[in-house]
């Protein structure tokens, strides 16, 4: 059965980009028949803010969103754990200023947006049993490919060349979110991931660890950010009004669904029910 789902970090208020995203990503599942998932990515506590859960469920039901199961990943420590057993990794002690030291007398600044660990405490002799470790996964040496169903992009990456062996377990033991996305997408039956376009570049990570755990890969839909929609700047920058404050301040719903889908160059009227964008997404998919 499709099965889509909207994965909100509950650390404060829902901005209007990720309601976007979670309206496109329930119109992506609701217009092939398929069920919907709130996941909630809860797993670095530090970052929680209780009251968000019912702020984000009270948003998206005023958009007239609704789900077919709820989770938490702060209920599922077990399933990360036991996945993370089927995995090659090793513990590493490197603070950021040594790898960045590392990267840089190796070869210079980095030509990739991020650092790329060098893989030190691979040799079990450099790491310091005096400090914590997280875990890293030994990558494979492989170039990773995904097309992304939304813009019809490609992207290949070799993971030991552009990323290097990145963190599943944090050091105070938080699992990691890469690790954590690609276990719970699977175990929920996940088909098709819409989210925003800053995931795009992790999607490589993701399907090499579907790879090693033996999980499909689902349908990838990433979704250009928004910027200057109604004072939106980047995602989650300071500024922009809140979907609660928007919500308790009396917009319409129908206005913002049918600002949301002209954004996309989707043709409503003024006011958009969920019926017209489902109509306007099924007929950009046919196209
Ligand atoms: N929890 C992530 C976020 O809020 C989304 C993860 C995903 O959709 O894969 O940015
Ligand atoms: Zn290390």
């Amino acid at each position: 059965m499709p099965t889509g789902r909207f994965a909100p970090s509950p650390t404060g208020p829902m901005h209007l980009g990720n309601l976007r995203t979670a309206l496109l990503a329930w119109l992506q599942a609701r217009s092939v028949g398929g069920r919907f998932i709130l996941r909630f990515e809860d797993l670095d506590t530090g970052r929680v803010r209780g009251a968000a859960y019912q702020t984000t469920r009270d948003d998206l039901h005023w958009l007239g969103l609704d789900w077919d199961a709820e989770y938490r990943q702060s209920e599922r420590l077990d399933l990360y754990a036991a996945a993370l057993t089927q995995l090659d990794t090793y513990p590493c002690t490197c603070t950021r200023s040594e790898i960045q030291a590392s990267v840089q007398a190796s070869a210079g600044a980095p030509h990739g947006p991020e650092a790329v660990y060098p893989g030190t405490c691979s040799d079990p002799a450099k790491r310091r049993p005096d400090r914590p470790a997280v875990l890293r996964w030994r990558v494979p040496d492989e170039t990773m490919c995904v097309t992304d169903a939304w813009t019809g992009e490609r992207l290949c990456q070799n993971l030991e060349a552009e990323v290097g062996d990145f963190v599943l377990r944090r050091g105070d033991g938080v699992y990691a979110y890469h690790l954590a996305v690609v276990v719970d997408d699977f175990e929920m039956g996940i088909t098709d991931v819409l989210r925003g376009a800053d995931l795009w570049a992790a999607a490589p990570r993701q399907v090499a660890l579907q790879r090693a755990l033996g999980y499909p890969t689902p349908a990838y839909w990433h979704v250009p950010l928004m910027q200057g929609f109604r004072g939106e700047r980047l995602a989650k920058r300071g500024g922009a009004p809140s979907v609660r404050a928007l919500r308790e301040g009396g917009t319409d719903p129908a206005i913002l669904r049918a600002e949301f889908a002209v954004l996309l160059g989707w043709a409503v009227g003024e006011k958009a029910s969920l019926e017209e964008l489902l109509d306007a997404l099924r007929q950009r998919t046919a196209d």
